[in-house]
């Protein structure tokens, strides 16, 4: 018989429960101030293991290992460059994941076969906490199945993974609402963006001589071709409805859609409308809200059967970009310009 997952609380009591099941090698859902993680101890395979299982994760596809401190990363890496740890001063504990080259400690499972491992410091106190208590490195992935919209609140995680796993620590909603930045090092004082998230471009320039987005961010990648993250080439971020980005202004979107649409049509805009050709729901007029907003809004769309949903595209500046490459993946490259 399945198992009910275990809803937890954040009190020490709670936290110790969840910190002794992750020593025992099980799944733990846990909230960070990105999104919600599925966490094992980095350094047991069969463990990560579950994890891949759960999500339905390709096994090439690397997980983040988390540490309580980045002075921690010694312990993981082979070589730290010395852009890291100035890097880690300003922006660790937070939303940045680092590429370094990893050591036997972290087992090739974690890091989808690669012999580097990405590891961030998060800053959400309930996760620093768990990081404390369990004293461990901690494997964490995007706590959705493999290919759908990631989990920004407690109650996401439960919709994709009650049974699966042992319990779902419920630490309100994230703060931030998409994936941390990833990073790796180009050289002593360049780095390149593999996955763009609330530490932006402009905010790593003021450390580094260059910040290169990389061409995966916005394009589609070929199949076959070599990717600097894994991630990258899988379908990601995509709930059930059909996801279609729409870029021009507010009048022209109102104009396209005055006509006869698929079942079930609805859009997704920056704010309210008056008048508005088919039903929809708002994200936001600012990144900050839309990054937070984003897969919320895209699990609610599949929660009233939208069928098709029109979305206002984002702006690609700044945080925008993280919300730009989250919604281009949801819609499967699929792009209209008016
Ligand atoms: P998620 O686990 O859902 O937050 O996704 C993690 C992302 O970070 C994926 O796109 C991975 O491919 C990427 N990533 C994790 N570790 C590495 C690594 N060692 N090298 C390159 N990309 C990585
Ligand atoms: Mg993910």
């Amino acid at each position: 018989m399945k198992r009910e997952t275990l809803l937890l609380g954040t009190s020490d009591t709670e936290l110790l429960k969840a910190a002794s099941a992750l020593r025992c090698g099980e799944v733990v859902g846990i909230p960070t101030e990105t999104v919600y993680g599925l966490a094992a101890d980095a350094t047991n395979e069969e463990a990560v293991r579950k994890v891949f299982a759960a999500k339905g994760r390709p096994a090439d596809n690397p997980l983040i290992v988390h540490l309580a401190d980045f002075s921690l990363a010694e312990k993981y890496t082979s070589y730290i460059p010395p852009l890291a740890k100035k890097l880690a001063e300003s922006f660790c504990p937070g939303p940045l994941t680092m590429v370094m080259p990893k050591n036997d400690r972290i087992p090739s499972v974690t890091s989808g076969g690669l012999d580097t491992v990405g590891i961030r410091v998060p800053s959400h106190p309930v996760m620093h906490r768990l990081l404390e208590i369990s004293g461990l490195a901690i494997a964490a992935p995007s706590a959705n199945r493999s290919g759908y919209p990631s989990p920004t609140a407690a109650r996401h995680v439960m919709d994709d993974m009650n049974g699966k796993i042992f319990g779902v620590i419920d630490g309100g909603p994230c703060e931030f609402g998409v994936e941390s930045t990833v990073i790796s090092f180009d050289g002593e004082s360049s780095v390149r963006i593999l996955r763009p998230g609330c530490v932006t471009r402009n905010m790593l320039l003021d450390f580094c001589d260059d910040v290169i987005i990389d061409k995966a961010i916005l394009s589609e990648v070929a199949a076959g071709e070599k990717v600097a993250s894994p991630g990258m080439k899988y379908k990601h971020y995509s709930p059930r409805a059909n996801v279609i980005l729409v870029e021009g202004s507010i009048e022209a979107m109102k104009k396209y859609l005055s006509r006869p649409l698929p079942f079930q049509s609805y859009a997704l805009l920056y704010e309210a409308q008056e008048d508005f050709p088919c039903p929809y729901l708002t994200y936001g007029s600012n990144s900050f809200d839309q990054a937070r907003l984003v897969f919320q809004r895209l699990r609610e769309l599949d929660d009233i059967r939208a069928g098709t949903v029109y979305v206002q595209a984002p702006s690609k500046q700044g945080v925008g970009l993280a919300v730009y490459n989250r919604l281009i993946r949801a819609a499967g490259f699929e792009v209209i310009r008016i």
